[in-house]
């Protein structure tokens, strides 16, 4: 179960409404590296969990995930309360409230469809999506992701925290940006404590081309790395020459019943191209069929 507690994980102190800074924030409330897709994403990982330890650690991260969807969300409510009240009782001139709300991002669609509330969108007003979690249900492939998506949200905060001059809205920037780095550590911590993590899954793979490193891009610019040169690699220049790997012809074949054949030899006749006259279709030099 869920209880909620009154008090936020990090104090939030925003010094001056500024609804334009708010629709900023909202990337990491509603968008794809957000604090909402975080949640979701460790909540259903924990869920299908097997291993316990890995099942207490993802409701865990899971649930301070939204403790700092709660965070984010309070910073932009803050940021929007000034204009809240005002856009509510009319009280300045319309001129006034058009330019505090339309200096950028989608502060005027914050405004007037969500009343100032925190809206279930990134910073640019598209809706957020189930589609920003990419869960597969394999141990080795999701805390990759996982790893991945706390890096991603690490630099999305760092970008957020460079924005604003506000001390107190980069002070509660800098704590989420450093509970992403936490996170990313037991992510590798727990990826790590899967002896067999690489490759992911049971099946090894074709021994020949798990070591194998193609040069598909030649000339200027080739370079060796630990990537495609040393003891762990074999690496194949002659890209051209050795197609295809397997030794075989290299063409793509399939055994067809006698009628898929039959059907398949009308169809080509009928779309056969005739390469000695290329009028011979042409509308233009035709009258319409039956005409
Ligand atoms: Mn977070
Ligand atoms: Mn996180």
């Amino acid at each position: 179960m869920f209880i909620h507690n009154k008090k936020l994980q990090y104090t939030v102190r925003v010094s001056e409404a500024n609804p334009v800074l708010a629709s900023l924030m909202l990337e990491q409330f509603g968008g794809p590296q957000g604090e909402l897709a975080a949640a979701m994403r460790y909540f259903t990982q924990a869920l299908a969990e097997e291993d316990p330890g890995r099942k207490d650690m993802l409701y865990d991260i899971a649930t301070e995930e939204l403790s700092h969807l709660e965070i984010i969300g309070s910073i932009v409510a803050m940021l929007n309360r000034g204009m809240k009240g005002e856009l509510a009782e009319a009280t300045q001139t319309e001129a006034d409230l058009y330019r505090s709300l339309t200096q950028g991002g989608d502060s005027h669609t914050q405004a007037i469809l969500y009343g100032g509330g925190p809206a279930l969108t990134n910073s640019s007003g598209v809706p957020w999506t189930a589609a920003y979690i990419d869960t597969i249900g394999d141990p080795a492939c999701d805390l990759r992701s996982n790893i991945a998506a706390e890096a991603r949200a690490k630099i999305v905060y760092e970008r957020l925290v460079n924005v604003t001059e506000d001390p107190g809205v980069k002070d509660a920037l800098s704590f989420l940006m450093t509970r992403e780095i936490a996170h990313q550590k037991s992510f590798e911590k727990a990826l790590c404590s899967i002896e067999q993590n690489f490759p992911p899954g049971k099946l090894e793979g074709k021994r020949q081309f798990a070591d194998l490193y193609v040069n598909t891009s030649q000339g200027s610019g080739d370079s060796d790395g630990p990537w495609n040169s040393g003891d762990e690699w074999k690496r194949l220049d002659d890209v051209v020459g050795q197609i295809p790997l397997d030794g075989g012809a290299g063409s793509a074949t399939v055994k067809l019943t006698e009628m898929e054949a039959q059907d398949l030899t009308t169809f080509m006749r009928r779309m056969e191209s005739h390469l000695d006259d290329g009028r011979r279709g042409d509308p233009a030099a035709h009258e319409p069929r039956g005409g």
